[in-house]
């Protein structure tokens, strides 16, 4: 199985998509906004330092983020392939995730690269919900659960996020094209970019996934 990345803006439509290729494939679904929530929830010392950054729409400092990946893609149920979701969001994260891949035997063979327009990405974020206890997400006018304000795939409960406000999301953006968007060259040059637009749906997108996780060459 492939070691995937999924790349893209906030709101591009990553966590969906990765909640539909891990039940496709049986990989794990490591998200470092999942895990640093997870921290923040369990008032952890991590989870203490990542609150300061995240609830202003900042990054996690590289040094803490790299680590945390670190750690998690040595693990075991990370040997026969893994989904990275909102990491790497830095160069510096592409190129330790190069010699963490190296160092592990598990190199990224697949980037996708989720696109939306802004104006999209505004309009989902504003109108996010998540559940608290998994992560999927939802919408409060496009992607309702079945049963008001519970989550349809563990029966958690559904939250709005505290950085899915305006003020937040304008920050998060700027990061985005600042740090994270110089990536797509990055891949490009390895030869492993791909790009689904996520304008298409949640069902269309996943098809186009699972084509070009299908036609990549992996091991
Ligand atoms: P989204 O893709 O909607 O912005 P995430 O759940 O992926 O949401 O991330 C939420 C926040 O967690 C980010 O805005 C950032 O503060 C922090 N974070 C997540 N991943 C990283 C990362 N790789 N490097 C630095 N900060 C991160
Ligand atoms: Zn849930």
């Amino acid at each position: 199985m492939c070691n995937i990345i999924l790349l893209g803006p906030p709101g591009a439509g990553k966590g969906t998509l990765a909640k539909q290729l891990i039940s496709v494939y049986n990989i794990p679904h490591i998200s470092t906004g999942d895990m640093f929530r997870e921290a923040i929830k369990d008032g952890t010392p991590l989870g203490r330092l990542a609150a300061s950054y995240i609830n202003e729409g900042h990054l996690v400092p590289d040094e803490v983020t790299i680590s945390l990946v670190r750690e998690r893609l040595s693990q075991k149920d990370c040997e026969h392939g893994y989904l990275l979701d909102g990491f790497p969001r830095t160069l510096p994260q592409a190129e330790a995730l190069d010699t963490i891949g190296k160092d592990l035997k598990r190199p990224i063979r697949v980037v996708i690269n989720i696109t939306a327009d802004e104006e999209e990405l505004v309009r989902r974020i504003s109108g996010r919900r998540v559940c608290r206890k998994c992560g999927t997400p939802y919408h409060i006018d496009t992607m309702r659960p079945k049963e008001e304000g519970v989550c349809d795939a563990c029966g958690g409960e559904i939250y709005q996020r505290k950085d899915d406000t305006k003020e937040s999301l304008l920050v998060r953006l700027n990061h985005y094209y600042a740090d994270t968007k110089p990536l797509e060259d990055y891949y490009a040059k390895h030869g492993v970019l791909y790009e689904v637009d996520s304008t298409v749906g949640p069902k269309k997108s996943l098809k186009i996934a699972q084509k070009i996780i299908e036609g990549a060459k992996c091991d």
